[in-house]
């Protein structure tokens, strides 16, 4: 039986494009890549999530983490970034990249996509998809069951491995047709089409871009603690992530893995906080200052306390006043 890997989004165009092959009687299996900007949260409930998939979709799936090469990758996109920080074109060809190299463990002949001619503005024009195509080196190995009819032929068509006839020709930004075509599979639950990822939302890419450019060591644990939280650049280099509720405190005691300073109040509740790259004793005590500044309010304001700092070296404390709001004003990321 021929078998396929499909990129599965989780968006409704990869779920037809799987089902569109499927429905041919090929084999489909599909992963879905993730990386910190995408899919992350996942790895930790994957057994769940590929069985819900199945369930819903009848989809056989697996994950597979690139955050190593797409941090890398996100340092100087050769195709540049999108509007924000976002490398939608270099995305796509490290994700078919990743997807050919898995092919032999999949025993697939080829490669399926989900993209539709003219849907984004970026990635998938009429000269982007070649583009993509031929540098991700899957030229003669990719089928876009979604837009294929308007495309030459690919190679694995014209070797007779999938049917062109029973292929679509989708384009365009509307989403009519797909929504009759999932209907017509019996899919009702999908995701509503989203813009894209973090990396396309302008307040999270903008720290991420700040962050690549202090030239820091990149790492998963810095682009997770990234995405959530209140952010600042301290005088003298240091970054600081504050939780601003239980979850996201939570959050931040997960993520400390012994790097940096772990801050938070012994007195009174508050948040916990996360110092990392300085050392810097006037750092330390802005630190110090800024957790207090966000601690639970008492009758009488917002009095001095002492602040817990826990690092592989050891555990200090700092009493520290409230930060003024005009001194950090500048600071915020
Ligand atoms: S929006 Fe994000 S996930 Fe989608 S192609 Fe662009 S960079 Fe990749």
């Amino acid at each position: 039986m021929t078998v396929a890997l499909a990129l599965f989004s989780g968006g409704l165009d990869s779920i037809l494009a799987c089902r569109v092959v499927a429905a041919q009687g090929i084999r489909v299996k599909a992963v879905k890549f993730v990386t910190p900007f995408f899919g992350y949260d996942l790895l930790a409930r994957e057994a769940e999530y590929v069985a819900w998939v199945k369930k819903t979709y009848d989809i056989d799936l697996m994950l597979h983490d690139v955050s190593a090469p797409y941090l890398a990758m996100l340092a100087d996109p050769p195709h540049g970034y999108g509007k924000n920080f976002n490398p939608c074109i270099d995305c796509k060809i490290l994700l078919l990249r990743a997807a050919r190299e898995l092919m032999d463990k999949c025993k697939a002949s080829f490669l399926i996509s989900g993209e539709v001619l003219g849907q984004r503005p970026m990635s998938q024009r009429q000269d982007t998809l070649r583009l993509i195509a031929r540098e991700s080196g899957c030229e003669d190995l990719l089928v876009r069951p979604l837009c294929a009819k308007t495309q030459e032929p690919t190679p694995v068509e014209l070797a007779g491995l999938v049917d062109r006839e029973r292929l679509l020709a989708f384009r365009g930004r509307g989403r009519q047709p797909q929504m009759a075509l999932a209907k017509s599979f019996g899919i009702s639950e999908y995701p509503m089409p989203a813009g894209g990822c973090v990396l396309t939302e302008q307040a999270q890419a903008g720290r991420i871009a700040w962050y690549y450019g202090r030239k820091w060591p990149v790492n998963v644990s810095d682009m997770l603690l990234l995405l959530f939280g209140r952010h600042f650049q301290l005088p003298h280099g240091g970054w600081l992530s504050l939780g601003r509720d239980q979850a996201e405190n939570e959050r931040i005691a997960a993520l400390h893995e012994g790097r940096g300073y772990l801050l938070g109040m012994e007195e009174r509740p508050g948040p916990l906080a996360l110092l990392r790259y300085s050392e810097h004793p006037e750092d330390l005590a802005a630190a110090a200052a800024l957790v207090v500044r966000y601690g639970k309010k008492v009758k009488e304001g917002s009095p001095a306390a002492t602040v817990k700092l826990s690092s592989e070296a050891g555990e200090q404390r700092l009493t520290a006043e409230p930060l003024a709001d005009e001194i950090f004003q500048g600071w915020y990321l």
